[in-house]
């Protein structure tokens, strides 16, 4: 079968060295398709053409309504083909088809947002003191490289593009060297709306070959990424030498508080959901569960009950409830973690290796997993692990409960389970977190900004802040009453 292309400056191209990957089904290990796979070349000639596309008179000059009408086609196209996207994802990337579906949608929801957004008041006007007419607006900050991991492919794609082209801006977008496809069919549809050639570039190939000397582009202004923390820590110094902007969603290692007085089966389920969706590969995954020492022994004899019933399997089985992870590396980084784990004396309950299942042997299973009697110093309970795995600790009061919850590098997001809405509060906003739930775990909205404290991030995205990251602020000065300043005597 030939090769997949890359999108660049409207045409579908090879790698410019030629070079190709296979990509891979998790739940088989077989191979699915082969794509170009391409290098600085071709990160050069992407963002060349997206700097034309900026520059010369077009995109960014097109009044608002112009653009909005552009994604607002788009989002109805990936709405009609939303059930092939996310078979795609699911096929590419593992997850379960109805996590696929939501993702789908909500790509379709996140350009129509954006389209709306972009075409209401943006900017503000000021009393200045000397009768003059001061006012701020938002311009689009230039060619952005966008940069983004395997777990939301599409969704991931929807957060960067949307956002950016309502604001004006030209991409080139690098999904992940695993899961290239639902991008690679987004393009497509990219296409068919009519975006201008350049507006859109789509590149594919790996991160040091390709992401590396995209993300150090001397023509690009921003560079927005989503990714690990020791990427993104690569990626800021990089933007450094030309003082590019630049926007970092990261990893994370986030708490989950659930107090005695929760209401237990719903919570018990809101745990497992907050680890085992995405089969825990997902940034803001609830990976700490922190329970009030009353209730510890129930609640964990519950989650364990329930979870080991977990039905793992490929994710294009209509009920399959977790998938595999994405490639047998990181299978074994997953795994490497547990065996961390267990030298470290943490208390494995459940899982910690590979199910039974004789016919899920191909892919890349690994059993929903939880220890208990885990401590602080552990690495399994500092290291964002990425998988199945959740790290169990026990509280004695809220006080502690803060304490434990903050005690990490991460501060992506956090949750407090309980029927006691006032101490829910206390405890939330005592959370080093930026994004964070009371009574549930993971709902995600395009309206509400998504983002981190702490080393999991830089800036947000989504919601109006998502579209304010993509602008750069200009004041203008307008002089009401031209005349003589009467500052210079001669
Ligand atoms: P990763 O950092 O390995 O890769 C992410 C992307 O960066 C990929 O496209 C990759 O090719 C590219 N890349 C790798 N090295 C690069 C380099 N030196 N320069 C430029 N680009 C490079 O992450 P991953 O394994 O794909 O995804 C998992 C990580 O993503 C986890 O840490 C997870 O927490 C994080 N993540 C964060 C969010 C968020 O919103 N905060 C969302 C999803 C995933």
């Amino acid at each position: 079968m030939e090769p997949r292309r890359m999108y660049v400056d409207g045409k579908w191209v090879e790698a410019v060295s030629g070079g190709v990957r296979t990509v891979y089904n998790p739940a088989s290990g077989e191979p699915l398709a082969t794509v170009a796979d391409g290098d600085a070349l071709d990160a050069d000639r992407a963002v060349r053409a997206a700097r034309r596309a900026f520059d010369e008179p077009g995109w960014s000059d097109r009044p608002a309504a112009e653009r909005a009408r552009l994604l607002f086609k788009l989002a109805d196209l990936i709405e009609e083909q939303a059930e092939g996207l996310a078979r795609l994802d699911t096929l590419n990337c593992g997850k379960p088809i109805r996590e696929a579906r939501y993702d789908a949608a909500d790509a379709a929801g996140c350009c129509r947002y954006y389209a709306g957004l972009v075409t209401k008041p943006l900017g503000q006007t000021y009393a200045v003191p000397d009768g003059s007419v001061a006012m701020v607006v938002r311009e689009p900050i230039g060619v952005a490289a966008q940069i983004i991991p395997w777990n939301y492919p599409l969704l991931m794609a929807a957060w960067k593009l949307a956002p950016a082209l309502a604001a004006g801006n030209t991409c080139v977008l690098k999904p992940s060297e695993h899961t290239p496809l639902s991008a690679l069919r987004l393009a497509e549809l990219i296409e068919e709306v009519g975006f201008p050639p350049g507006v859109v570039n789509i590149v594919l190939g790996d991160g040091p070959r390709l992401g590396a000397p995209l993300a150090a582009h001397p023509q690009l202004d921003k560079v927005a990424f989503t990714g690990g923390t020791a990427t993104g820590r690569s990626i800021m110094k990089a933007a450094a030498e030309g003082i590019k902007k630049v926007s970092l969603e990261l990893g994370g290692k986030s708490p989950n508080i659930v107090f005695a007085d929760c209401d237990l089966e719903p919570t018990v389920e809101y745990a497992m959901f907050g680890i085992f969706a995405g089969s825990g590969q997902v940034c803001s995954a609830g990976s700490r569960l922190l329970l009030e020492e009353s209730i510890a022994d129930r609640f964990l004899d519950r989650l364990v009950a329930r979870s080991s019933r977990i039905k793992l399997g490929p994710g294009l089985n209509e009920d399959t409830e977790m998938g595999p992870l994405i490639t047998p590396q990181h299978w074994n980084r997953v795994d490497g973690y547990v065996r961390w784990g267990l030298e470290e004396g943490a208390d494995l309950v459940l899982g910690g290796q590979r199910p039974d299942d004789p016919a899920l042997a191909g892919g890349n299973f690994y059993a929903p997993t939880i220890f208990a009697r885990t401590r602080s110093d552990m690495k399994v309970v500092q290291e964002e692990i990425f998988g199945p795995v959740l790290v169990v600790q026990t509280f004695k009061d809220e006080d502690e409960a803060v304490r434990l919850a903050n005690d990490t590098v991460y501060g992506l997001a956090g949750a407090v389970q309980t029927t006691d809405l006032a101490k829910a509060h206390r405890v939330i906003r005592r959370l080093r977190a930026g994004i964070t739930w009371i009574n549930t775990y993971h709902p995600t909205y395009n309206e509400a900004p998504w983002g981190g404290y702490k080393q999991s991030g830089i800036g947000r995205e989504l919601g109006t802040f998502g579209l304010e990251a993509y602008t750069e602020i200009k004041q203008i000065n307008i002089n009401m009453t031209p005349g003589p300043l009467g500052w210079y005597a001669g």
